[in-house]
């Protein structure tokens, strides 16, 4: 699915150059590295501030606890999404309030969200799944009709643009991952929370060192949310390589486009992620198809890797079930569920084995 290894390898010099620096620097944990990654991925983001933390979860949960949300706190968000979104929600004590998707973007529902609001609800978090902006003017209308915050959990979307602006600077926090597999992945975990609001950046940074505000002085609990200095400088080498990569991505996901559209199956066979906005980033290319559990053993007898993004919608998972969603009460979700199919997207796939999964699809969907 992803050949880190390959991606980091012309970059191997640089890469142990700055290790090497910042093993001699004696500094491990924020510090110089961590304040200049923070400005420069800032900036690349378009947002004001940015807080380098310990994770993409670490990074919902400084942003729901700098604002405050937890017990007896409802946040509205999608049932469509890595499990994280909604476990930081019930980490805080706070209840995760599922609403269905779009069956086209397999975005949240705009409309339902607006539905779902009660005098509890207290934020409301939109994932960018696979790299792709939620409709962000539409949900920012519900958001501040009800003076709520939103949350950007844009794990999946560094780089993405929406009509609305960047992702991670329209709401009170985007959240972003630098997991290996996300489009800027680091060597080990690492996440940043940005923000267009300098008091709010300023709590952030407070939960990321235990809520200590001059240190040893707590006038609020955070925890230990810190990036480390190796993983901020190891990411400033990757990062000005990073358009590169997204524009590898955006051509081929044009790629498997044509190709898809070209082979004449019917769209409940093979049906190619819709593009509504430009500016997606393609973290996965994702296709549906009605034979999908088929198709996906057929590749992977070829040898070709995929991916199913996400097997259980979190409203069904087990650890939710106290929460009352029947099979059935978010039926876009559940069918996408059943009908998704991650193929390989990354920069460095290259033509050929591109046109071997192409094949491969095309070759057995038309059987
Ligand atoms: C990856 C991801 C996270 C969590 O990020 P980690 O860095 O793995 O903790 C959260 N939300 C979504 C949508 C993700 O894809």
């Amino acid at each position: 699915m992803l050949d880190v290894a390959a991606q980091n390898g012309p970059l191997i010099d640089r890469l142990t150059e700055k290790a090497a620096e910042v093993i001699r620097s004696g500094h491990y944990i924020l510090g110089p590295e961590v304040e200049a990654f923070e400005r420069e991925v800032a900036d690349y983001i378009g947002a004001d501030h940015a807080v380098g933390v310990s994770s993409g979860t670490d990074a919902l949960m400084v942003a729901l606890m700098a604002l405050g949300i937890g017990r007896g706190d409802e946040v509205i968000t999608t049932p469509f999404s890595f499990f994280a979104t909604a476990g930081c929600i019930a980490r805080v004590g706070a209840t995760p309030v599922f609403v269905d998707i779009r069956p086209d973007t397999f975005n949240i529902d705009v409309e339902q969200v607006a539905a779902a609001v009660t005098r509890r609800t207290r934020a409301i978090i939109p994932v960018h799944l696979f790299g792709q902006a939620c409709d962000m003017a539409a949900l920012s209308g519900v958001a501040t009709k009800h003076g709520l915050p939103i949350i950007e959990d844009a794990a999946q979307a560094i780089g993405t643009k929406s009509p609305a602006g960047p992702v991670g600077s329209l709401g009170a926090f985007g959240c972003f991952s630098f997991f290996p597999s996300k489009n800027l992945g680091g060597f080990g975990d690492g996440g940043l929370v940005t923000t267009q609001d300098s008091a709010l950046a300023g709590k952030a940074r407070v939960m990321r060192a235990h809520g200590s505000n001059p240190k040893y002085y707590h006038s609020v609990i955070g925890g230990n949310f810190r990036i480390d200095a190796l993983q901020a400088a190891l990411l400033r080498v990757k990062l000005p390589e990073l358009e590169g990569w997204t524009s590898r991505r955006r051509e081929n996901a044009a790629r498997y486009d044509a190709a898809f559209s070209a082979s004449g199956l019917d769209e409940s066979l093979l049906r190619s992620p819709p593009r509504r906005f430009e500016g997606h980033i393609y973290n996965q290319y994702v296709l549906r198809t009605s034979r999908r559990d088929e198709l996906q053993a057929h590749l992977q007898a070829e040898k070709i890797a995929t991916a199913i993004y996400y097997p259980v919608p979190l409203h069904r998972q087990e650890c939710f079930a106290h929460l009352g969603y029947a099979e059935g009460s978010l039926p876009v979700s559940e069918r996408a569920s059943r009908e998704v199919l991650a193929l390989p997207i990354f920069a460095g796939l290259g033509r050929a084995r591109q046109n071997r999964v192409i094949d491969a699809v095309i070759g057995f969907l038309s059987r």
